[in-house]
């Protein structure tokens, strides 16, 4: 089934566009359907849960972290995570820039933009952005955006999310022409082929791949 999930989904994206198949809260020998049938890009949301599984599949396997990142738990999640998605406060991109500078590494990342009307929803504000880009961080590449659409069936709004995000990408394209600032993260299992109309350059689908997950 998840085999049968990824090889649809894939014949329907774009090849340029990244399929990062969100494996969270799913067992390694789910992950290991989806990679024999030729997935290699996985996100996962939680630190801990990150960490166990990783030692346990491929080493050929590019990790996105996707999910909200407390400071004392970098060790986790650095060492392992080819990018980290979701970058939503100067601490934490302070942080992620010392650990860097302590280590020898740097980081990818993006940035996440607040979209949407909840609330609850992390990310930054667009002048936020601006603000972060502006300034120096010797061991973080800025990749891009990522952003989560408002959570409703009115494909209107959902679509009004991603065409700001969209739009603001490319304001900061034009200001800063910053090399590498190239992917546009936006679209999960219920509005990635909406995302695809804005741009997106990678989309986030676990459900669609690996069914409901049990929390
Ligand atoms: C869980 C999660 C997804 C995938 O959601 P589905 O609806 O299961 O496709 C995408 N992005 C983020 C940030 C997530 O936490």
């Amino acid at each position: 089934m998840v085999r049968d999930n990824i090889i649809r989904i894939r014949k329907e994206l774009p090849p340029e566009v990244k399929l990062v198949a969100v494996s969270k809260f799913h067992p390694c020998e789910q992950i290991m359907e989806a990679y024999d049938a030729g997935q290699r890009v996985f996100g996962e949301n939680r630190p801990q849960e990150f960490a166990a599984k990783v030692p346990l599949l491929p080493e050929d396997i590019e990790w996105h972290f996707i999910g909200h990142l407390q400071t004392n738990k970098l060790r986790l999640v650095l060492p392992y995570a080819s990018m980290v998605e979701s970058i939503d406060s100067c601490h934490l991109l302070d942080a992620v820039e010392n650990w860097g500078e302590l280590n020898d590494r740097t980081t990818d990342v993006l940035l996440e933009l607040h979209l949407g009307a909840e609330e609850t929803k992390g990310g930054f504000t667009e002048a936020e952005i601006e603000g972060i880009l502006a300034r120096e961080y010797p061991h973080v590449r800025f990749r891009g955006l990522m952003g989560m659409a408002t959570n409703t069936d009115d494909d209107s709004v959902v679509e009004a999310d991603f065409a700001r995000i969209a739009a603001f990408k490319q304001r900061i394209d034009d200001r800063f022409r910053l090399p590498g600032f190239t992917e546009l993260s936006i679209g999960m299992s219920h509005d990635w082929h909406l995302a695809l109309r804005h741009g997106a350059t990678i989309v986030r689908i676990g459900t669609s791949i690996f069914g409901p997950r049990n929390y």
